[in-house]
């Protein structure tokens, strides 16, 4: 937050035309790198020092490009939307998008440049030898998304799409796909899809109806699709249903489909409909109809849903990821403007309701990050466990908590949020669809409330994770002491309602309450190590206000302690570092 500070109104003003210095200035020209502390502090924490001191240099680049070049992109790919051409030139029905330019750039940016769909799958990308850490490359979907998230569906889906294959494909698929999907080079390369969902539904998709029939060493799909993002996309996997399996979810095979076939005609499947969509407008999502596609099957015939969900997975802890770099962008945002923009004779940062409302911006922001954070760590130490409860933990829980942070620094911003002019009103319709992709918040609370918790009995491994890191980080005493009870609490309640008849109704509230705590111990412990090193102890204190506001551990009629209070937000709304000994101090106050 170094920067957003330092910046006065004056610097805005100098460069702006007259009259300008009345409207608060926003973060565009800002390095989304350099002044965001809590990625530089928690990368430090989690990312292995050699992997943090050879990404650096290309998270320094990807933050000034979100600040720059790429939020202008951004801001012109969502105003001027894809649109679908059913014929070419020559009369023939070979469907294609036609995308504005900028959304080509930002292609070049993120499969070109930085080569996020291919990092965690291929060794060299961006001069690293091995296969990057997982934290490398949500780092940079992290900053990525301040920018810009609609391309982050085809980067991520286009990494998940070659695990898929890598992992269920024979060796004449992964020959003929791979080399196109793991390399970099915009004219070459092979970009994935996923369609998966039908007019019948896509939380329960044991309905699907698409059709796979035998066609000598290949398979036919004839059917449609209702929800097709990155419908243009080279590789398509899918679920269908081979002529004569069983009804339901065990009768489902996924497929890879081309989109040209190896004479380089196109494939018998057409995209009848782009959707006009809410946000993610720059990306091209449509409706497909299979008229007897080719398609190669992945895996074991009637495992397909099990195998899908690892894309599915990997998208949910991108989701978490890319809510947390959202919610980030819009607290800068609100930030910028609370600090410059004046009302009643004051800066609006002066006024106390306006640092309660940044507060309430700032918490769900860290939340998200540090919740992220773990699970990535989970997956760089192949945690299964931890890994299994975090990931829908974070992807339900962060992309709700988007929804009121970007709306709430849209208010920051007044009637100017509500203008397009301003990354706010992109950020408020973007938000909203994570709640939407791989799947619902309720899904994604009986994911983990039912299958995460009933039956894997993975909150045990969280727990016991949460009270090692507790114990571990020099945490003042009885602060300590309250967090570990709280664990406990939050995984006895996930369980009560996982194994009590009719406590299904319950499932939000046990995962929101399992999120909240396992997020107030993260930060405590990221806090206190932080500090204990000379460094920044503030996460102990943001945990401290994740058990006063998240949780509902307050009398909701009491005044609350408005000197505490006020000592807090001074210290978080500040940029200089809070020792150790003063976050401990303030916690026993
Ligand atoms: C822009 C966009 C792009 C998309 N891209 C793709 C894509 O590329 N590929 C793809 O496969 N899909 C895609 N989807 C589809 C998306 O994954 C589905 O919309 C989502 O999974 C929900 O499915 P549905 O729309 O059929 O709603 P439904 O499944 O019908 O859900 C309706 C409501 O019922 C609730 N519900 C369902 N089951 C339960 C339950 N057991 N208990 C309580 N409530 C329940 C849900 O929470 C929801 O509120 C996309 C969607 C959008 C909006």
């Amino acid at each position: 937050m170094t920067a957003l500070r330092s910046l006065a109104p004056t610097d805005t003003a100098d460069i702006a035309p007259a009259g300008s210095h009345l409207i608060a200035p926003d973060c565009r020209g800002l390095n989304f790198w350099t002044i965001d502390r809590s990625l530089r502090d928690l990368l430090s924490l989690y990312l292995e020092q050699k992997a943090l001191q050879h990404f650096t240099p290309h998270f320094e680049r990807l933050g000034e490009l979100a600040g720059g070049r790429l939020d202008e992109l951004a801001m012109q790919a969502d105003k001027r939307t894809p649109i679908l051409h059913h014929r070419d030139r020559f009369g023939r029905d070979e469907d294609w998008v036609e995308y504005h330019p900028a959304y080509r750039e930002m292609e070049r940016i993120g499969f070109g440049e930085f080569g996020i769909h291919a990092m965690s799958r291929r060794p060299g990308v961006l001069g690293w030898p091995d296969i990057a850490p997982p934290l490398a490359k949500y780092a940079l979907q992290y900053l990525f998304a301040q920018a810009e998230f609609a391309l982050l569906c085809p980067l991520s889906v286009t990494d998940s799409s070659i695990l898929l294959i890598q992992k269920y494909a024979d060796e004449r698929v992964k020959q003929r796909y791979l080399p196109g999907m793991l390399n970099q080079n915009l004219d070459t390369l092979i970009r994935g899809a996923q369609f998966m969902t039908e007019k019948s539904g896509g939380s329960d998709v044991s309905g699907i109806t698409l059709t796979a029939k035998r066609a000598g060493d290949h398979w036919e799909l004839w059917g449609d699709k209702w929800f097709c993002s990155c419908a243009d996309h080279e590789i398509v996997l899918l679920l269908a249903r081979c002529q004569g399996a069983p009804a339901g979810n065990a009768g489902l095979s996924l497929f890879a489909m081309p989109r040209r076939l190896e004479d380089g005609s196109r494939n018998r499947y057409r995209v009848v409909r782009l959707k006009d969509k809410l946000g993610s407008r720059s990306m091209a999502a449509g409706e497909t109809i299979m008229e007897g596609a080719v398609a190669h099957l992945l895996g074991e015939p009637g495992r397909g849903l099990k195998q899908m969900m690892d894309q599915v997975n990997l998208s949910r802890l991108s989701h978490g990821f890319r809510a947390a770099g959202m919610m980030r962008r819009c607290l800068n945002e609100a930030l910028q403007v609370a600090r410059h923009r004046r009302a009643f004779g004051r800066t609006l940062i002066d006024h106390p309701m306006t640092r309660r409302q940044l507060l309430k911006l700032m918490l769900p922001t860290e939340q998200a990050l540090s919740v992220s954070m773990a699970a990535a760590a989970a997956m760089t130490n192949a945690d299964e466990a931890q890994l299994r409860i975090l990931t829908p933990l974070v992807k339900y829980r962060a992309c709700r908590d988007n929804i009121p942070v970007a709306t709430g620094a849209m208010e920051m911003r007044g009637g100017n949020g509500y203008i397009e002019d301003w990354a706010n009103a992109k950020l408020v319709r973007d938000a909203h669809l994570g709640l939407l992709w791989e799947g619902t918040s309720s899904v994604n609370a009986l994911d983990i409330i039912r299958r995460a918790v009933g039956r894997e009995r993975a909150h045990e491994a969280l727990a016991q994770a949460l009270k090692r890191r507790l114990n571990a980080a020099p945490i003042p005493g009885q602060f300590r002491g309250r967090l570990a009870a709280l664990v406990d609490r939050a995984a006895g309640f996930a369980e009560k309602v996982a194994t009590q008849a009719k406590a299904e109704a319950s499932s939000r509230r046990a995962a929101s309450a399992l999120y909240h705590v396992t997020s107030s111990v993260l930060l405590g412990a990221e806090g206190a190590e932080l500090g204990e090193r000379g460094g920044d102890a503030r996460r102990l204190l943001l945990a401290r206000l994740v058990l006063d506001h998240r949780l509902g551990t307050s009398d909701p009629f009491a005044l609350p302690d408005a000197a505490w209070e006020d000592a807090v937000s001074a210290k978080l709304l500040n940029d200089d570092a809070v020792s150790l000994s003063e976050a401990t101090s303030l916690l026993a106050a």
